[in-house]
């Protein structure tokens, strides 16, 4: 036990000091380092083969809902950014630029891509003749550069890892469904894969991607009760279609501009996870996406038959598919036990000659320290069920959790009284820009999406009508 509590302190308290205790778990348990480019990280192994998980995940519903994957260059002409007037205004103050290469100074500078639609609306512009060119659905995983001041690992970075989805369509119509579409695949990966209940709906004005006509997002609650933006999904309508001449010859023979949309996911997503789930001890990992769903640990290795025994087991466990490791260091069993607990293990399993003489194994669940025992001839079946376990048990924990700290506002002060407690906050709001910017100014909290339910007849500011019910948060 003395060990135990030595190891936790290293771990700053996560109800006291939660930016710490964020920083302490992405460092130590091996997931991300400081990259030596002030606001850039290194995504160290453990950390990548999250994102591994994530993206075989993802890609494989993308492409069940029609999409291939392409590849566009990283540098962009300057002259691009500036053909959208509104995309280039948002992007901007946060473009890098690109102005030597060479030994010489290039005649025009390149942008680094922040996101792609302007070089992806410029080839789709040329591939694109006929209605029967369309739709086009296509996906990139990419690196991105947006140039930020304050940074944190997976939450905020000058560069990241994510997929952009860019799609171009005949009518409204089908753009529209698509934008849905594919919000609707986001949610369903964060329930089914994260364990992670979001808040999908549309952004204000004021929120939206610069360049869309409208952007739909999906907001998860974080540990401290701050919202955080897990994925976005923008119907574009024909403003990059116009800007970068995407036209196309209708059945009926008239020249049309196309409708496109855009869509996308990063590696913010592990930041949304550690987040939502990780305890005073470390990472909780939903098992989907654990690069280590089960590590068996040696208990007096040193009898006859636990290394041999410990080994075969693994070798069971990998070939039905589970994701394993065996941990034969020489370290005492109760470090490991601290060590793959702070890394978000899922589940443990103690192998030792007593458990060997009963024909079973102890297994101690990561989500809600239970143990249970699982007879040595189900290995398989028991591990399996128990991380099938695990990853409902973790969504409706955190399904609960969120669902009790939605509450209702109906003045300015009960709107800041409620983010102060670490709630997301459902309000009326009249639509105007004024109201909107007097939330931020007085609680320091956003917008996040339009609710559900549009049942408010108030806006909480300013006691006028209200237009839209909204999910006010202080978010990442
Ligand atoms: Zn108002």
């Amino acid at each position: 036990m003395a060990k135990d509590s030595q190891f936790v302190s290293q771990i700053a308290d996560i109800e006291s000091d939660f930016p710490q205790w964020y920083s302490d778990v992405v460092l130590k348990t091996g997931l991300v380092d400081y990259g030596p480019v002030k606001g850039t990280m290194v995504i160290r192994p453990y950390g990548y083969a999250i994102w591994e998980n994530i993206q075989k995940e993802l890609d494989r519903r993308f492409k069940e809902t029609g999409h291939e994957n392409a590849y566009f260059p990283l540098l962009i002409p300057m002259s691009f950014m500036t053909k959208e007037s509104e995309h280039v205004e948002g992007f901007a103050p946060e473009v890098a630029v690109v102005t030597h290469a060479g030994g010489e100074k290039l005649a025009e500078p390149l942008c680094i891509r922040p996101t792609s639609e302007t070089i992806i609306g410029t080839m789709y512009a040329k591939w694109i003749q006929s209605y029967r060119d369309l739709p086009v659905l296509m996906n990139q995983w990419a690196n991105v550069m947006r140039w930020e001041k304050t940074t944190r690992p997976f939450l905020r970075t000058s560069e990241f890892l994510w997929q952009e989805g860019h799609t171009v369509h005949a009518t409204e119509e089908e753009a529209m469904e698509e934008t849905m579409k594919m919000l609707g695949v986001y949610e369903e990966f964060a329930r089914t894969c994260l364990a992670m209940p979001v808040l999908t709906g549309r952004k204000t004005e004021k929120e939206k991607f610069a360049g869309a006509v409208a952007t739909y997002g999906m907001e998860a609650m974080m540990h401290d009760g701050k919202s955080l933006q897990a994925g976005t999904s923008h119907y574009l309508g024909q403003n990059f279609s116009k800007a970068f001449d995407i036209k196309f010859l209708d059945k009926d023979g008239v020249q049309k501009y196309a409708y496109t949309t855009s869509w996308g996911v990063s590696t913010r997503l592990i930041g949304a996870i550690i987040m939502t789930h990780g305890d005073q001890r470390g990472l909780v990992l939903p098992p989907v996406v654990a690069p280590v769903q089960a590590v068996i640990v040696p208990i007096a290795v040193k009898k006859p038959g636990v290394a041999e025994a410990c080994a075969e087991l693994k070798t069971r466990l990998e070939q039905a598919g589970v994701r394993v490791v065996l941990d034969d260091s020489d370290n005492s069993p109760g470090w490991k036990f601290n060590e793959w607990e702070m890394k978000g293990v899922p589940v443990r399993i103690e192998l030792g000659p007593r458990d060997l003489e009963a024909g079973k194994m102890l297994c101690a669940r990561r989500d809600n320290h239970e143990k249970t025992e699982i007879a040595l001839a189900q290995a398989e079946e028991g591990v399996k069920q128990l991380l099938a376990d695990i990853q409902k048990n973790m969504y409706e924990r955190a399904k609960e959790r969120m669902d009790t700290r939605i509450i209702q506002a109906g003045t300015l002060d009960e709107l800041l009284a409620g983010v102060n407690g670490g709630n997301f906050v459902r309000a009326g709001w009249c639509g105007c820009r004024e109201c909107e910017d007097k939330v931020k100014e007085f609680a320091q909290a956003t917008a996040r999406v339009y609710a559900k339910e549009q049942t408010a007849e108030k806006c909480a500011v300013c006691g006028k009508p209200a237009a839209h019910t909204v999910i006010f948060a202080r978010a990442y």
